[in-house]
């Protein structure tokens, strides 16, 4: 397979490649796929002896939605190979809309964490309000929005209405996130991880030099976008005796795209989240990759305000984006909580959520408490006031879940357990506390721990469970080693307390049928 060679010929010192297949609307997508199949295979094996990690996935536009302002495309890609992906098109639904095709997608992730889905939105109109709400409603939980083509020939006059299709989907993502409903959008998560993170990126489109694309001739573009036009080819792969061909003067025109070798974005205030924008949109505005239209950027930094003010309600309910953005875009989003409510039933430690009436006894316990559960987090302050648990209560974190633990038959807690994804894949965080640390000794207390992990890791969604014990945590680290954790490693010097450095160990626990793949 030409493309997959290319790939790997021009992938330099990068270490995880992607190979999309994308086939025409309406056909079988299965017959292309077999046929690729062996070469896909002989490739990521190529790929594995250069120490690199090959994905591979298919592409292919939906059948058109009445009304909708956008052409749509699915895509299914696994980390691990092409076999997946062949056994989930032979489930692929006869009926190809949207709604199936989400579900279908839904369906092949649950067996597997290698495998996942995407949709990609086009916009074909400027006015697309509601554009991610309705697709997220209809399923998909990764939404990619496309905005260059539209961006790219919209008229100087329709601009103001683009802004604000983009600004009323910014905000629908963000409202969505704010009421729990934790899915990816794109380009929004990656400004709003950028914004959270305070990292710069210099350079937004990846065209030209992190990304490559091959038409059925073998021309070589910067881009997919690009083939519509026979715009700017790169050259020529030399597919049935044609001479092959690299255009290395257009070739490094693209490595000038960027804020930071563009002397327009230079001053330009939203250099650091733009990176320069897109080259599909400079090229057809301007009729160059690195000269952006003054109007157009006028548009993108009005986006980007809207983006920042989004992300200003978000940041104020402490959304925790660089592990959600790690974990939303390579994973099922977690714990089925209301199972491990389900299961503690009748065991000799239950758990519930806290409430507004346990606030006074939680202010109380974390006043200048020294365990993990309350200093080992981003937050730890030891000042808890009655009020803000009652808000913990009343306004639950949708990405996080603390538990009240309780005797079966009482209603007092005796310890807390806080639940929150961690950025690896299928892997949760769990901070324990017993406010008794005698009672980390009890025989029935550690039983009901075990059966309280049996019960989070039958979801299938977590594989791994990682607890801090910290040096005040008086009895925990011996609780946890006689319930199956082992120790996974110490963070030297990690936490700050009565004025000198500790440091916390980590226990992990490992689901038995997923060690060998979490193994170091
Ligand atoms: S908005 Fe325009 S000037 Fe500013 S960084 Fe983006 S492309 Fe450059």
């Amino acid at each position: 397979m030409a493309a997959g060679t290319l790939l790997l010929a021009r992938s330099r010192n990068a270490r995880n490649l992607r190979l999309i297949l994308s086939i025409p609307p309406g056909m079988d997508p299965s017959l292309p796929w077999a046929d690729a199949e062996p070469a896909l295979r002989n490739l990521g094996e190529t790929a594995r002896l250069s120490d690199k990690k090959l994905s591979v996935g298919i592409l292919q536009e939906g059948v058109a939605v009445n009304g909708e302002p956008c052409e749509w495309h699915w895509l299914l890609e696994n980390d691990t190979g092409p076999e997946l992906v062949t056994e989930s098109l032979e489930r692929l639904p006869k009926k190809k809309d949207p709604k199936a095709i989400a579900g279908w997608m839904e369906s092949c992730e649950t067996d597997t964490d290698s495998l996942h889905g995407q949709v990609w939105l086009t916009p074909n109109r400027a006015d697309f309000s509601g554009l991610v709400r309705r697709w997220r409603q209809w399923g998909f939980r990764r939404i990619i929005l496309r905005d260059a083509a539209l961006a790219a020939d919209l008229p100087a006059e329709h601009l103001d209405l683009y802004v604000a299709g983009m600004r009323r989907n910014a905000e629908d993502y963000a409202n969505d996130l704010l009421k729990g409903d934790l899915y990816l959008c794109e380009p929004f998560a990656t400004w709003f991880r950028l914004i959270y993170a305070g990292e710069p990126s210099w350079r937004g489109d990846p065209a030209g030099t992190g990304r490559l694309a091959v038409n059925g001739q073998g021309t070589i573009y910067p881009d997919a976008e690009f083939m519509s036009g026979d715009a700017l080819p790169l050259g020529q792969m030399g597919i049935g005796g044609g001479e092959a061909t690299w255009d290395a003067d257009r070739v490094s025109a693209f490595l000038d795209l960027g804020s930071m070798t563009m002397p327009s974005c230079l001053g330009c205030w939203a250099r650091g989240l733009c990176g320069g924008g897109q080259a599909l949109v400079h090229y057809r505005r301007s009729g160059s990759i690195t000269r952006p239209d003054p109007s157009w950027c006028d548009a993108r930094r009005r986006i980007l305000e809207h983006v920042i003010a989004a992300f200003n309600t978000l940041s104020a309910a402490g959304i925790p984006f660089l592990d959600l953005h790690r974990a939303l875009g390579r994973s099922k989003s977690g714990l089925s909580w209301r199972l491990l409510l389900r299961a503690v039933r009748g065991s000799v430690l239950a758990a519930r959520p806290i409430r507004e009436s346990d606030a006074p006894l939680l202010a109380r316990w974390e006043r200048w408490n020294p365990a993990a559960y309350f200093t080992f987090t981003d937050s730890g302050v030891l000042l808890a006031t009655t009020h803000d648990r009652e808000n913990d209560a009343l306004h639950p974190k949708p990405w996080q879940m603390e538990l009240a633990l309780i005797r079966p038959g009482q209603d007092r807690p005796i310890g807390l357990l806080r639940l929150i994804p961690h950025r690896l894949p299928a892997t949760v965080w769990a901070w324990l506390y017993l406010r008794d640390p005698a009672a980390y000794g009890h025989a029935g207390t550690r039983q009901g721990l075990r059966e309280l992990i049996d019960t989070t890791l039958r979801d299938r969604a977590v594989r791994r469970i990682l607890t801090p014990a910290g040096t005040f945590d008086d009895g925990l680290e011996a609780c946890l080693l006689a319930v199956g954790f082992t120790r996974a490693g110490v963070l030297r010097e990690s936490l700050y307390l009565h004025g000198r450095y500790h440091d916390v160990t980590v226990f992990s626990y490992t689901r038995p049928d997923s060690r060998s793949n979490f193994s170091g």
